[in-house]
């Protein structure tokens, strides 16, 4: 697959005063919002990546001029096919790399995503498919995301979120959403909603109101918010 790399002639870490991180990020975050909605506009970029959106706005001038997106200042942005294999690439890495870091190294599924963040912009293709080859080319990381493949093929799962769900629905996890930071993943661990259990909504409180889930056979209230992050299968 194309990595960053290739886009860059002179110095190995700047192009046009972007450096590698900066762009990659980028190409993820668009790639994930579009996930959603798309064309994406430079407020959710801006409030995703907690920048101002006079920035947001620079930056997606600077990616089109390397290709890398469509843009156009009242309809939003897109992802060439360039900046979408490499977006893809960066996530690969990413969540290989959170898998290898609980199955190899022992750290805990809330941990892992910081790390990751940091180790996917910098690691080689060489390590990055020895780490795909010890952990048998899995197709999900320890979140539930799929993880493309080294064409950046990618299984989707349809879901939606726990919050979707009518009282007396039974549903299995199928993934957290990747905004749930490490607190969040330690709660939802402690309430056993992890890839793979089985709920049932008992009660739904109105207007956004707490949910009260058998999970797993264990009765828990879960606050609105926790629940929205989850996101289920049918059983
Ligand atoms: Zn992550």
């Amino acid at each position: 697959m194309p990595r960053i790399d290739a886009l860059e002639t002179g110095s190995s870490t700047q192009r046009n005063g972007l450096n590698h991180q900066a762009i990659e990020d980028y190409l993820k975050t668009i790639y994930s919002l579009a996930e959603t909605e798309t064309p994406v506009n430079t407020s959710r970029i801006a409030e995703a990546r907690q920048v101002k959106p006079g920035s947001v706005t620079s930056m997606l001038q600077r990616l089109a001029k390397l290709n890398l997106v469509h843009y156009e200042k009242h309809y939003g942005v897109t992802l060439t096919d360039a900046g979408e294999k490499i977006a893809l690439e960066v996530i690969r890495r990413h969540r290989l790399l959170e898998l290898f870091l609980i199955e190899a190294l022992g750290f805990s599924w809330d941990e892992v995503h910081e790390q990751a963040d940091v180790l996917e912009h910098v690691i080689s293709e060489k390590l990055e498919e020895r780490i795909a080859d010890v952990l048998g080319h899995p197709a999900f990381d320890p979140h539930g995301d799929p993880i493309p493949d080294k064409d950046g093929a990618m299984l989707t799962i349809p879901s939606q979120s726990l919050t979707a769900l009518a009282v007396g629905e039974t549903a299995q996890v199928a993934r957290i959403t990747d905004d749930a930071n490490s607190e969040m993943l330690r709660y939802l661990g402690s309430l056993g909603l992890i890839p793979g259990s089985t709920v049932t909504i008992l009660t739904v409180a109105p207007f956004e109101g707490p949910l009260t889930i058998n999970i797993e056979g264990q009765e828990k209230i879960v606050g609105y918010a926790v629940a929205k992050a989850v996101l289920v299968t049918p059983a």
